[in-house]
């Protein structure tokens, strides 16, 4: 080679690193909105995705009845705002105004969010990765609303509600099963008649799919071993609960089903039951099965044991003062949660690690100790101690323990907005 050509060749060598320099900066300094929409309320975050800071954050609730906004940008006062808020594009007005706010908002010009994160509910069988949103992919969304009929409507009035006020922006939908969608039929299958899940697809799809997958990563990075040699036990406990077996990276079981009320016993849900009991209570108290249905959502779990509270916090101090049902419900809470540990291990044939993740798992020390406690034949041993810390990440476990036992708070909008920005940019 001619040194004409050496150094034509070291030009646009530097010339594309240049532009791949450049790119990558577009692509990691990004603001990412994340909204996770209920049917009555709006939650968001403004990230960061270069620091990966929260830049603003905030909640519109009471959609349809009346309305009230919380908004904090980061650094600024937190403030509520009781406003008219009669639907969903109302709310997402609201929003967006309260980011622009020249004295309490984040930024000056809407051109700012380079692109959408929405939180959607259900992605059925149709989705085992986050989309970006196109028509297609709303029709998709939309046939799955008889699998989630409370919240992916919600989610599909959110998007639109977004794509009204931001035309042109890109928006991703990151799925609470999609993570799931890798489990082996033996795992998701029901033992009811097969034409059921021919016919109306019913199977187990579980959810908190980006939490557990956020959690999981983490927890192997932790560990120090590489993702696809890890057999992980993933607990998320907050008011919803669902514990997930996690072998080599991938979700192998979960305890939530079709809908988020089977597997654990949570804070109003009933977790897994006797099916015969609906008709038992239906004979009874002369119910039909939709009311029985509310009643194992709504009045049912930790607060229908105790008749005190869904709260944790509640229970704990009902238990100090000796209320015997507080007791009992966190003992039924801590045993179902042993149960899994003991059957996951059991279902990946071993295990390295366990995650205790959300409100409860960081939080809420007699849980993770009453939870575990009994499992020494298996090789785990907690250091109480290091068990009292709250909300942090720690190894909970002794150096002696053959399984680590870690605390590692979860953060959903952080995992939308990085499966955001990925999927933008690809
Ligand atoms: P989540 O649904 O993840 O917000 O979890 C709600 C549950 O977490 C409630 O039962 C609370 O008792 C518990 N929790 C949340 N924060 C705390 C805290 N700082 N201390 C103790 N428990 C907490």
């Amino acid at each position: 080679m001619g040194i004409e050509k050496i150094i034509l060749s070291y030009i646009l060598k530097c010339r594309f690193k240049y532009k791949i320099t450049r790119y990558k900066q577009e692509v990691l300094e990004m603001k990412v909105l994340v909204i996770n929409c209920g049917s009555s309320s709006l939650k968001y975050q403004l990230i960061d995705s270069d620091s990966e800071a929260v830049i603003a954050k905030g909640l519109c609730e009471r959609i349809g009845i009346d309305g009230k906004l919380t908004h904090q940008t980061i650094g600024k006062d937190k403030y509520e705002k009781v406003v008219a808020i009669p639907e969903h594009n109302t709310a997402v007005k609201y929003v967006l105004d309260a980011l622009l706010d020249k004295e309490n908002g984040a930024i000056a010009s809407l051109s700012e969010i380079d692109a959408v994160g929405h939180r959607i509910v259900h992605g059925g069988e149709k989705f085992a990765n986050s989309v970006v949103i196109t028509d297609d992919v709303m029709a998709a969304i939309e046939e799955c609303n008889d699998l989630a009929p409370l919240h992916n409507p919600a989610n599909l009035i959110g998007i639109r509600a977004c794509q009204a006020h931001m035309p042109g922006v890109p928006m991703v939908a990151v799925f609470d099963t999609a993570f799931h969608q890798t489990m082996p039929d033996k795992a998701y299958t029901y033992a009811i008649p097969y034409e059921y899940y021919e016919k109306y697809k019913i199977r187990r799809y579980g959810f908190h799919g980006t939490s557990h997958s956020f959690v999981s990563k983490r927890l192997a990075e932790l560990v120090g071993k590489d993702i696809k040699d890890t057999k992980m036990i993933i607990c998320h406990l907050g008011n919803g609960s669902s514990i997930t077996a996690v072998d080599g990276g991938k979700s192998v079981d979960t305890s939530m089903g079709l809908t988020p009320l089977a597997g654990l016993p949570m804070g109003t849900r009933s977790g897994d039951i006797d099916p015969a009991i609906l008709e038992f209570i239906a004979g009874k108290e002369g119910k039909s099965v939709q009311e029985i249905t509310t009643i194992l959502n709504k009045e049912s779990g930790v607060s229908g044991l105790s008749g005190v509270s869904s709260d944790f916090r509640d229970l704990d101090n009902g238990m100090k003062n000796g209320n015997d049902r507080c007791r009992l419900a966190l003992d039924v809470f801590c045993y179902s949660v042993k149960k899994y540990i003991g059957a996951y291990a059991a279902a990946m044939g071993g295990l390295d690690a366990i995650a205790f993740t959300a409100g409860i798992g960081e939080n809420n020390s007699y849980v993770r100790k009453m939870s575990t406690t009994g499992l020494g034949f298996m090789g785990i041993d907690i250091d109480d101690d290091k068990n009292a810390v709250r909300g942090e990440e720690i190894k909970i476990s002794t150096e002696n323990s053959h399984i680590q036992v870690w605390v590692i708070p979860t953060n959903e909008e952080l995992a939308i907005a990085r499966e955001t920005v990925e999927l933008v940019n690809r």
